[in-house]
């Protein structure tokens, strides 16, 4: 299906005249990308930028020879993960997991509960799973932190800001591995957390691992980030010194670090961004008002509260529905992101009837038939433009890198993905593809392979501490 999706006759006006918003043709693409080249830029060379460029601190990906056994925490996204992964080398591996919940009071409250509970949950993952280290020494644990996180070191970083509904208090500013260190070590649990690790850059490296050396790894899911691997040197805001000594000693000494952009928040200023009226009201009614711009045009958190805003507009003009709406409709994301999917997926329009009597609660009475293909088209625009913004902060990274023009070869340009709507969203790699191609010709687009990076959380989490082992055991 295409990106570029034409008005249709039997809309009614009030609809149609929202498509500007939502179709992006190449120019306007072309556009997006530049913008968002230039902020990549930017946060390269200054701090404090919204759009941060981190160093990770993680020096080269994987070749999937790596074999070790590591502890892995996982927040950031719908729940608290507790994993050990078994790196078996050859690509391979295995994982015992178990997941906890976040509930929204630890969500809001002060870090120090929300810390002493993921420390009560890897001691309870210890206890019923177990782990496979000796008595005696510390299991080293690699933290998959999935926020925006300025990082000095592999093991050190601090919050810079929450995103997706977190909001504790005590967090920003504060070194998230130090406030987790200390929350284990009060309750004597023998865990080291020896790397801090974006879960981009998990991806990142957990698809290198698994297929070979990629160039992205993208999470579109509650959020959305991407991280890349560049020159040690475009990192200009880091100086040349500290670049330096950053890099000493590893086995690829100044030549390349993993950098986590977190483009969610590229163009918070709305400079290029298509905003419709509906994006901001999700922003003025969202607990971050004026961050995360791209991510709450593009991410799972965001998708059915833009559907939601667009459909309720159309109520109030009584142009669906008859002018009726429903409890779950007027409910600050009463509309998930999951229904879109569904409604996206759905094989009859009888289908999409059943989403919105049942999971909707919309009267069926109400329901005439073109309703339904405005509810489809409603769910068809914001899906469309989230992966045409998607292929654009891809095609931004490939331009920057210069891997848009083939060197010669054949060689292809491999992005690893993860995140529920990667994995669940229909049709979202072919319309992002369809974007691509618009951005980079149909060959550019062509030499991009992409693929689902499996657990990239754990694997990537595993990945980095054993980095970090490899660091301490050649420093002793
Ligand atoms: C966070 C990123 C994270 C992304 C995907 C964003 O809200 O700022 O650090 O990688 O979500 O989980
Ligand atoms: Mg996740």
């Amino acid at each position: 299906m295409a990106p570029t999706g034409t008005a249709s006759t039997a809309l009614p006006a009030e609809a149609q005249a929202l498509e500007k918003y939502f179709v992006l043709d190449k120019a306007r693409l072309n556009e997006i990308v530049g913008g968002f080249r230039r902020e990549f830029e930017d946060g390269l060379k200054n701090f404090g930028r919204d759009t941060a460029m981190i160093p990770s601190y993680c020096l080269n990906v994987p070749n999937g020879t790596e074999v070790g056994t590591f502890l892995a925490l996982d927040l950031g996204g719908t729940n608290l993960r507790v994993c050990e992964v078994k790196l078996t080398g050859n690509h391979d591996f295995s994982v015992k997991q178990q997941k906890y919940k976040v509930s929204e009071a630890l969500k809001h409250g002060d870090a120090k509960d929300l810390f002493d509970y993921i420390a009560e949950s890897v001691d309870a993952f210890m206890t019923e799973v177990g782990t496979e280290n000796g008595e005696d020494e510390a299991v080293h644990l690699g933290f998959t932190f999935s926020f925006p996180v300025e990082q000095t070191a592999l093991d050190k970083g601090k919050l810079l800001t929450w995103t997706k509904g977190f909001a504790c208090k005590n967090a920003i500013g504060h070194d998230v591995v130090k406030l987790l260190q200390d929350s284990l070590d009060a309750k004597h649990i023998k865990v080291k957390c020896s790397a801090l690790v974006n879960d981009t850059v998990g991806t990142l490296l957990s698809r290198s691992y698994q297929s070979g050396p990629a160039l992205i790894g993208a999470i579109f899911g509650t959020g959305t980030n991407g991280a890349y691997i560049d020159k040690t040197e475009t990192i200009e805001k880091l100086g040349k010194e500290a670049i330096a000594e950053s890099v000493k000693g590893g086995p690829d000494a100044g030549e390349y670090m993993v950098i986590n952009t977190e483009w969610g928040a590229i163009d918070n200023g709305r400079h290029v961004l298509p905003v419709s009226p509906f994006d901001n009201k999700l922003d003025r009614e969202s607990i971050n008002p004026r961050k995360q711009a791209f991510e709450k045009m593009v991410s799972g958190m965001y998708l059915g509260e833009i559907v939601r805003n667009m459909l309720l507009y159309l109520i109030d003009f009584s142009v669906l529905f008859d002018g009726h709406s429903s409890e779950a409709m007027n409910t600050h994301y009463g509309l998930d992101t999951a229904l879109v999917s569904e409604i996206e997926a759905a094989k009859s329009d009888d289908q999409v009837v059943n989403v919105l009597t049942k999971e909707l609660g919309i009267t069926e009475e109400f329901i005439k038939p073109a309703d339904v293909q405005i509810v489809k088209w409603a769910c068809r625009m914001v899906t469309m433009r989230a992966a045409s913004l998607s292929a654009c902060a891809l095609a931004a990274v490939v331009l920057h890198t210069g891997h848009a023009q083939s060197k010669g070869g054949d060689e292809t340009v491999d992005i690893g993905m993860d995140g529920s709507v990667a994995e669940f969203l229909p049709f979202f790699e072919e319309r992002m593809r369809a974007a691509l191609r618009l951005i980079l010709g149909d060959e550019g687009e062509k030499r991009i392979s992409m693929g689902l990076a499996k657990d990239g959380s754990g694997v990537g989490a595993a990945l980095c501490a054993l980095q970090a082992k490899k660091a301490e055991d050649a420093n002793v």
